[in-house]
């Protein structure tokens, strides 16, 4: 297994800053904000009146349903306690489903461009990722390029609404479709909807809304929904017998989420209209200052993504014939300026450029790139 690409590039990033120099960091989805004034206050009182202990398996009460009134209030989901599990991170969330599902030779269907922990999750348990190209128009699988790759050995659907890389939106009539050819194909979806709220034209529809379809195993978070990324906590929204079997591999692993971290999620779904509407605001204004800026000074047209916190930038307009990985290579260590390859999300010809710094970093760091050249 190879370490992720954007947790390597990050943390060389991070390594240069530390030694004192100036990084542009375009690499991780980190959105920088200060964090939620509630929410800090909430954790200290909490401190302060509480001993620290273990909290449940599961994850607190309170917490669980805090999340399955904010996907059933915010997303038409119908969920109740025992359809949520809370985790490490939605990415603990994902971990623990592939490895309840999955058994040696099951394929994993996954959209390309994709977000690189899945296929190397599903290879950890012994199934094979089965890669499925999307096009470039607008990165989104049809329900025909799903149907090609079936075989009977076809188990899990992963789909990422909204996408990372690539900031797809599926409508809901779009979803409908693929769950349809999903049930008929009997997949399980596992629906990571991690970056749900940071939807900036359009509407986000849930899997776990769409009624008559496959078994969905929502995967959910605070890390990017509320600018939360460091107290690693997830949530996962499902069918209780596939929750309960989570949390029994949770029971034997993590032993679940850190419970001052679940005191966090807890004030911040307290506060939740509150906080997705500064941070849904504030990163948007950051996406149109980098989408104004960079196709001003690379004289191009690239369109803004509808939702996420990520440009995915085709090579060409750069000019140049490396490949992704060497112009990410060279672009930090000789320029100081951090994006992660496509090559890392299974595109070639691309690079992934976060847009989650303040406006003005971001038009430093573009104007860093341009200088480049
Ligand atoms: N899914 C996607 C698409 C992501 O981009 C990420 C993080 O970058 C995750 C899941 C995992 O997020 P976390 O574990 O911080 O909740």
């Amino acid at each position: 297994m190879k370490t992720s690409h954007t947790v390597a590039i990050h943390s060389r990033a991070l390594q240069k800053i530390q030694s004192g120099e100036k990084v542009y960091n375009f690499a991780a989805g980190d959105p920088v904000v200060p964090s939620n004034s509630e929410v800090i206050e909430k954790v200290i009182a909490e401190i302060k009146n509480e001993q620290i202990v273990y909290a449940p398996v599961a994850g607190l009460s309170d917490l669980r349903q805090a999340a399955a009134t904010w996907v059933n209030e915010e997303y038409a989901c119908n969920y109740t306690l025992e359809n949520i599990l809370v985790t490490t991170g939605g990415k603990f969330a994902l971990f623990a489903a592939m490895q309840v599902l999955l058994k040696e030779g099951d394929e994993v269907l996954i959209p390309s461009p994709y977000w690189i922990s899945y296929a190397e999750i599903a290879k950890l348990f012994k199934s094979i990722p089965v890669i499925v190209q999307t096009q470039e128009n607008d990165w989104k699988l049809t329900p025909d390029q799903l149907k090609a790759q079936l075989t009977k050995k076809s188990k899990i659907l992963v789909l990422n609404n909204p996408g990372n890389p690539t900031g797809a939106l599926y409508t809901k009539e779009e979803l409908e479709e693929l769950l349809a050819v999903a049930k008929e194909a009997n997949l399980f979806v596992i629906a990571d909807e991690v970056y749900s709220e940071l939807v900036y034209e359009g509407q986000f529809c849930s899997c776990g809304a769409i009624k008559n379809g496959p078994e969905v195993l929502v995967v959910q978070s605070c890390s990017k929904n509320f600018a939360m990324t460091g107290w690693r906590i997830g949530f996962a929204c499902g069918p209780p017998r596939i929750i309960a079997a989570m949390t029994a591999i949770q029971s034997h692993s993590t032993t679940g989420a850190c419970i001052v971290s679940q005191w966090a999620a807890i004030a911040a779904l307290k506060n939740r209209k509150k906080i997705t509407d500064h941070l849904r605001q504030t990163m948007k204004a950051r996406r149109d200052v980098f989408f104004e800026t960079f196709n001003q000074l690379f004289s191009c047209n690239l369109k803004k993504p509808k939702a996420g916190l990520y440009a995915f930038v085709p090579l060409k307009v750069f000019n140049i014939s490396s490949s992704s990985a060497e112009f990410c290579t060279e672009l930090l260590e000789k320029f100081n300026i951090a994006c992660i390859p496509g090559s890392a999300f299974g595109q070639q010809g691309y690079v992934r450029m976060a847009f989650v710094d303040h406006e003005e970093q971001i038009r430093a760091g573009l104007f860093a790139l341009k200088n480049c050249f």
